[in-house]
């Protein structure tokens, strides 16, 4: 009986295969809250945003991480779909004084996104890891 499709394939470069062994849900979240998308216990993040070179508990090398500018973009998308409303929101039902708005709105603004940055790029770099990119799924076959 002739082997299927997907056992022909090198396992680091077939996508299903490297989502069924490493669950993204699963590894976003604990990068959201801070910790390694391998094992769950060590930090993934040192000083404010500097992504740690490896897990103290398990080892997992985090040096192939490639997070660039999405944790800062994704950051401001989600920031920006909740405080315009809500903005909008206020403005138009309590009519808050012009000072307060130019001084209230700016200030939450930078405080949620001072606060949700950390963990959206924990988030992003636990995504990577278990999408296997940019050398995280091991040596490649060429
Ligand atoms: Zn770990």
């Amino acid at each position: 009986m002739p082997a299927s499709l997907s056992d022909q394939l090198p396992p680091a470069r077939t996508p299903m295969r490297a989502l069924r062994d490493r669950q993204v849900r699963q590894a976003m979240t604990r990068g959201f809250m801070g910790h390694c998308p391998n094992c769950g216990k060590g930090k993934i993040l040192r000083n404010y945003l500097k992504v740690v070179d490896h897990c103290s508990v398990c080892g997992e090398d985090f040096s192939h991480q490639r997070a660039d500018d999405a944790p800062p973009y994704f950051t401001i998308l989600i920031v920006g779909h909740v405080i315009v409303p809500l903005m909008f929101f206020v403005e138009i039902e309590y009519s808050p004084s012009l000072l307060l708005s130019m001084l209230g709105w700016p200030a939450l603004t930078a405080l949620c996104c001072v606060a949700l940055l950390p963990r959206v790029k924990g988030a992003v770099v636990g995504m990577q890891w278990a999408m296997r990119m940019h050398g995280f799924g091991g040596p490649t076959i060429d």
